[in-house]
């Protein structure tokens, strides 16, 4: 869009963090700059306004900030997708909530929501727009589309901040593939 390299400027990027090879993109400048939040927002807001979205869910923890603006402007409920860990188990051990694992470069990574996430809503047919900071080989969002599924959800999209793509790395294609989902990206 017109404002992308505005938005673009302020995406502070750090060769080899966390690890040699690795180029670490970080939004904290982005979300603190009041024009390009903004944008980001208003961009999502326009392509999801007519979706007839009942949530947003954002992935622990950077896809909280932008999902939750956007669930708010949006007149949707906004889920917590959150790392293994992070969720209290409840009163109910056995059931109270759903896990997902997925390959991450050292071992497995675990998200979380809790079973009845919809149960207590008025909401019976949620519809879901996954949100999150950054989208690289797509195993994270493929994961948090199953999760969200075994809740009982349907997912529309899959939008992020910025995709990385490289003849190595195409998780728009792994999501496509593995989750039947299309991504939108703004970066
Ligand atoms: P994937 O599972 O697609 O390989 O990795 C995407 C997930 O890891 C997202 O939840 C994202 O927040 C995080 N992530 C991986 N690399 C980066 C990066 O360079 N910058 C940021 N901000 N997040 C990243």
């Amino acid at each position: 869009g017109v404002h992308e390299p505005y938005v673009r400027s302020f995406v502070r990027k750090t060769p080899n963090w966390p690890r040699e090879g690795v180029t670490f993109l970080d939004i904290s400048s982005l979300l603190a700059d009041v024009r390009a939040l903004r944008h980001c927002i208003d961009s999502l807001a326009e392509r999801y306004g007519g979706g007839h979205l009942t949530h947003i869910a954002g992935i622990d923890a950077r896809g909280f900030t932008l999902g939750c603006a956007l669930a708010y402007r949006l007149n949707c409920g906004f889920i917590m997708i959150r790392k293994a860990g992070k969720l209290p188990p409840g009163d109910d051990e056995s059931s109270s909530l759903v896990s997902e694992e997925y390959e991450m470069e050292y071992g497995r990574g675990q998200l979380q929501v809790p079973a009845d996430l919809f149960e207590s809503s008025s909401v019976t047919t949620p519809r879901v727009l996954l949100v999150d900071d950054l989208l690289a080989t797509g195993g994270t969002a493929c994961a948090a589309c199953n999760l969200l599924r075994n809740a009982g959800a349907t997912i529309v999209e899959v939008a992020v901040l910025i995709e990385l793509s490289s003849p190595e790395i195409c998780g728009r294609r792994r999501l496509k593939e593995d989750a039947y989902i299309d991504l939108h990206s703004l970066l």
